[in-house]
């Protein structure tokens, strides 16, 4: 076994998804303490180029395999792949997204390898043997669980996209890229791929929008008029999830356990109480800004500023306020 921390490196339509390269800044750190390499894991058709990304991304080597049958993501042939790397290499960790994806791989591949997984993870420590700690949320957010794989290797975890850091992007990093000839049994694959049909997903994802304008059950019949707020102040519409509930916005831009870890510059927590559950997908956020009727609302624990009023009425005030020091 190596003292390697792997990283699968999730591609879609051939573009790296963040988390991968956070990820890569996480392990880096690993490695800082227990030793061994940051080694990413490419699998794709038509993905050998994008190794040097990863490499200028943080990571020390990129194990690529590239071939035909891994055009679209399907867990049994992207399974093959990966294990096929893991049981070559024996890595000490290794570290997927908590995307759609990552959270169907994963376990696929801790199965076939025979080694534990934690899955959703909010944070990872190791100590100088390489034993990884790793902690996520518990009973819907109330304690953090810290779970350890002390017998089995490698060590596995899937982690929330927008949660650690990204290492400085530089061209210049050396890496290796060794490119891994991997035999895909196709007589194994129990699915098969007809057609492709792209939701139309928001524009701005909004883990990557430096400026959220996050409404709450507060709000929920006022979105037209937190949508125009966010377009005047440059940011992008986020909620909680009682306004996904309502039916009111889009799942895809809930934040919190459930939903997504943001942490953006500024983060407007509006008509929002401050739910556990809701604190845990934000409260890495630069600056809180929270807007609540209640002067006793949790959210005022964690924001940064607190504005004691109707959002409805102090949004306008905000946006003129804005636009004169713009
Ligand atoms: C397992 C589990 C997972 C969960 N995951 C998530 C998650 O990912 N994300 C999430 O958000 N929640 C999650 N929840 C739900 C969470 O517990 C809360 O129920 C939810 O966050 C409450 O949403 P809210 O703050 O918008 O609504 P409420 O708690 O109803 O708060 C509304 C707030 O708006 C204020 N208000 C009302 N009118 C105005 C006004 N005009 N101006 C200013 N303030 C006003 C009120 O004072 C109040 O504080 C989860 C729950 C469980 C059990």
């Amino acid at each position: 076994m190596s003292k390697d921390i792997f990283v699968y490196i999730e591609q879609r339509d051939r573009v790296i998804q963040n988390v991968s390269f956070e990820l890569i800044g996480e392990a880096r750190r690993l490695v800082a303490v227990s030793g061994g390499n940051v080694c990413g894991v490419l699998v794709g058709n038509n993905i050998a180029s994008l190794a040097k990304e990863v490499v200028a991304n943080g990571a020390d080597k990129v194990f690529v395999v590239d071939n035909k049958e891994l055009e679209y993501y399907t867990t049994e042939c992207y399974a093959q792949a990966v294990t096929a790397v893991v049981r070559k290499h024996s890595p000490n960790a290794m570290l997927f997204g908590a995307s759609t994806i990552g959270r169907d791989l994963a376990p696929r591949i801790s199965a076939r390898v025979h080694t534990g997984l934690t899955a959703d993870c909010t944070d990872l420590k190791i100590d100088e043997e390489g034993n990884l700690f790793m902690t996520r949320p518990a009973f819907g957010g109330s304690l953090f669980a810290t779970i350890a794989c002390p017998d089995h290797r490698p060590q596995m975890s899937t982690v929330r996209p927008g949660v650690m850091k990204k290492v400085e992007y530089d061209t210049n990093r050396a890496g290796e890229i060794i490119t891994e000839d991997v035999a895909i049994d196709a007589t194994k694959f129990a699915v098969k791929i007809v057609e492709e049909v792209k939701e139309t997903k928001a524009a701005v994802k909004i883990e990557d929008s430096k400026i959220l304008v996050s409404m709450g059950r507060g709000l929920e019949n006022n979105l037209a008029q937190v949508k125009n707020f966010a377009t005047v102040i440059g940011g992008t519409v986020s909620c909680s999830r009682a306004v996904v509930d309502a039916g009111v916005w889009k799942s895809d831009r809930q934040v919190g356990q459930t939903g997504k870890t943001v942490r953006p510059d500024v983060y407007f927590a509006m008509g929002i109480s401050g739910a556990v559950q809701h604190i845990a997908g934000m409260d890495g956020s630069d600056l809180i800004i929270a807007i609540n009727k209640d002067k006793t609302a949790a959210i005022f624990n964690t924001a940064h500023l607190g504005i004691v009023g109707d959002a409805t009425a102090i949004m306008p005030e905000l946006e003129k306020e804005i636009l004169a020091r713009k």
